[in-house]
């Protein structure tokens, strides 16, 4: 079937696409535009997790004290509004979208996410957002622990430099200006956190399929992750 838009695809099978990978690797932009362009919801799992670490702060919990950060999750509801391409992040009801991409944030989430019983609350969440399909989640764990049986699981990576530029640009646009080597610094430490913490590291899951995204441009990602995605749904429809 030819890339018509998503109108060709509704009635049909919905599939879960999970999109796993390191800071900036181009996975969130990706997850969003396949969503829009299948007619598909974006699960941000980053964004729970940031929502979570910004309520953590501003309750002035210790990002380390795990008993606690679990009764503020138990009380906590975050909402993704996916609405004409774009996500609103919403938490107990107020727009946090902007405020959960702070380096305040993005330097204590890591932390707050490495503890067992806060993911045992997300994990559960973000299965229940994602049972019916039609879904592409992305994150660190998805296709290892959150949806193991996706029907299609991708792992993307990219250069570090490369990763720390995006970021770079993504903050500048947002009002902060930070040094490159401090960036690639914060991503590798990020990463390094992630890949090695006990519970649900940062890992490609056996069965994904690794793509690259240094040298790519976000329509080529895209377009790479739909053309599987068409496979798929086409297979499943038959
Ligand atoms: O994707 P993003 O960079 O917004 O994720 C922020 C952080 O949230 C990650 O560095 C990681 O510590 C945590 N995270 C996670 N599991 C996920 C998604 C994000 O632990 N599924």
């Amino acid at each position: 079937m030819k890339d018509n838009g998503f109108e060709a695809y509704k009635g049909m099978r919905k599939i879960i696409i999970a999109i796993d990978g390191p800071a900036g690797s181009g996975k969130s932009t990706t997850a969003r535009l396949v969503a829009q362009k299948l007619g598909y919801t974006y699960i941000d799992t980053g964004a729970m997790y940031r929502a979570l670490t910004l309520k953590v702060i501003e309750s002035n919990v210790d990002p380390n004290d795990e008993d606690s950060i679990v009764k503020l999750a138990e009380n906590t509801r975050i909402d993704l509004i996916y609405e004409n391409g774009n996500l609103k992040v919403i938490l107990d009801n107020r727009d946090v979208s902007d405020k959960i991409r702070t380096p305040e944030v993005t330097s204590l989430v890591s932390v707050v996410s490495a503890h067992p019983k806060v993911r045992d609350i997300m994990v559960k969440k973000q299965r229940e957002l994602g049972k019916d399909g039609g879904v592409v989640i992305d994150g660190r764990d998805i296709g290892t622990v959150v949806f193991p049986n996706a029907d299609l699981k991708i792992f993307m990576t990219a250069d570090v430099k490369e990763r720390a530029k995006r970021r770079q640009k993504e903050l500048k646009a947002q009002g902060f200006e930070i040094e490159i080597e401090k960036l690639i610094k914060e991503i590798e430490e990020r990463d390094e956190f992630d890949s090695n913490r006990e519970i649900s590291p940062l890992k490609k899951a056996d069965d994904a399929i690794e793509i690259d995204t240094t040298n790519l441009t976000i329509e080529e990602q895209v377009e790479l992750v739909l053309k599987k995605a068409y496979e798929l749904i086409n297979q499943n429809s038959n």
